[in-house]
């Protein structure tokens, strides 16, 4: 039976993969690219409540590994004048309790690699996979830092911009940009009441050049983003934090919801980051490799699944390798299980990045439309619930 699986990523599919495959009787090792305390992409991210219930389904306890998060169960999305449009189930509670949680993407980041180190799974950091090449019946990776291992089976959680993917086919498309940027950010400390929405819900505004989005912490202070539209793509260190400070006041200037003073009362900035998906990729593996998370299929941040989406592939993959000793046929099962899941929920959120920035004519068309839309759409129950209510097979 094939055993030594080399995880190549630490995020968040790596680390479930991890643990789902430990649980299923594999040797994991997960190999991450950055230092322990370094993570690349994003402020916070809303796990949505399929991404928890199947954190259940492998024997975790979301609530416990996610305290350091808040619920956000719901949304509420603002017009051009501030106004709420509509206000939106974001997932859950469930009878238990669990509701979508906002959480800091550090702190995500450490309690699933804690969680995963705990029930034995080593986590080696400062090991960014170059290449892999077929080895044997196995495979043998190359790091950056001139070293090498030896797997039965790479699992390529190495995120959008996959090395993973490449080794596996070097004809893959590579990740598509969306046109807009992303910002992150966190009062320092708690912040007037009258800057502060009401807890539990996600506020979410289009404004002219920007979308914006916040909403309250416990302690008082407020977690925020911001997507200003932008026709190319950020080059690393083009702006200086100053020069992306002033980018992002000027995008959400004279806008009539609390963004400018939000982040002004935020010591950093976080980002820019871009928003990218992955469009269909034809090949997800082979006998001995396979792709999990957004190394396989990256969803538009808009789309609030990405996190939930890398987590049911995790927790599928190691449930297809505990049901069958055939790994080729179980790393089969896995993609005919995922593939049209993910590829519809990719070109939802592709169609939500969309309608994020409108010009001034569309924009008044939203918002006269939006709340008819919403009743009509949400008149016989959630039209989301496909994607929330999901349970991994
Ligand atoms: C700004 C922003 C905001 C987002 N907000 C949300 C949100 O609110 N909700 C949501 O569900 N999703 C959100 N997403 C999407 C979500 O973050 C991703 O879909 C999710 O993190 C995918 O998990 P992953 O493990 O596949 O990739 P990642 O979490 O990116 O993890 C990949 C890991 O691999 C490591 N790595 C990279 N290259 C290598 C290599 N060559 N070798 C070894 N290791 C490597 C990286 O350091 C990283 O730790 C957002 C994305 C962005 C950019």
């Amino acid at each position: 039976m094939t055993k030594r699986v080399l995880v190549a990523g630490g995020g968040i599919a790596g680390t479930v993969a991890a643990i789902a495959l430990h649980e299923a009787g594999y040797d994991p090792v997960v190999h991450e690219a950055h230092d322990r305390d370094s993570d690349e992409r994003g402020a916070f991210v809303t796990l949505a409540v399929n991404g928890l219930n199947a954190l259940r389904d492998l024997g975790l306890d979301p609530v416990a590994l996610l305290a350091a998060g808040f619920p956000t169960p719901r949304m509420v999305l603002r017009g051009a004048s501030g106004q709420a449009l509509a206000e939106l189930p974001l997932g859950g509670p469930l009878p238990d309790g669990t509701a979508t949680t906002t959480i800091r993407r550090a702190d995500l980041y450490t309690a699933l690699r804690t969680e995963a180190e705990r029930r034995g799974v080593p986590v080696v950091y400062g090991k960014r996979l170059v290449d892999a090449v077929p080895d044997g019946p196995g495979v043998s990776v190359r790091f950056a830092d001139g070293t090498s291992a030896g797997a039965d089976l790479l699992v390529g959680a190495d995120g959008l911009h996959s090395r993973t993917r490449r080794a596996l086919d070097p004809a893959a498309p590579g990740p598509r940009y969306l046109g807009l940027l992303n910002a992150g950010g966190f009062t320092s400390g708690p912040v007037d009441p009258a800057l502060r929405p009401a807890p539990g819900v996600m506020q979410m505004a289009f404004g002219r050049r920007a979308f914006f989005g916040w909403a309250a912490a416990p302690d008082g202070s407020v977690w925020w983003f911001a997507n200003p539209a932008r026709r190319t793509p950020v080059e690393p260190g083009e702006l200086t934090p100053a020069q992306w400070r002033a980018y992002l006041l000027d995008a959400l200037a004279d806008e009539p919801i609390p963004a400018t003073e939000l982040i002004e009362a935020s010591a950093d900035v976080l980002g820019p980051w871009n928003t990218w998906d992955v469009p269909r990729l034809p090949v997800w593996r082979n006998d001995r490799i396979v792709l999990v998370g957004d190394a396989a299929h990256a969803v538009s941040p808009s789309s609030g699944q990405g996190a939930a989406m890398a987590i049911e592939d995790a927790v599928t993959l190691g449930r297809c390798l505990a049901r069958s000793a055939d790994v080729p046929a179980a790393l089969a099962a896995y993609e005919r299980v995922r593939r049209p899941r993910v590829e519809k929920v990719v070109a939802y959120g592709r169609r939500s990045s969309s309608t994020k920035t409108a010009g001034p004519v569309g924009a008044r068309v939203r918002d006269a439309m939006m709340p008819l839309v919403m009743r009509l759409l949400y008149r016989k129950g959630n039209p989301q619930a496909w994607i929330l209510e999901h349970r991994v097979a």
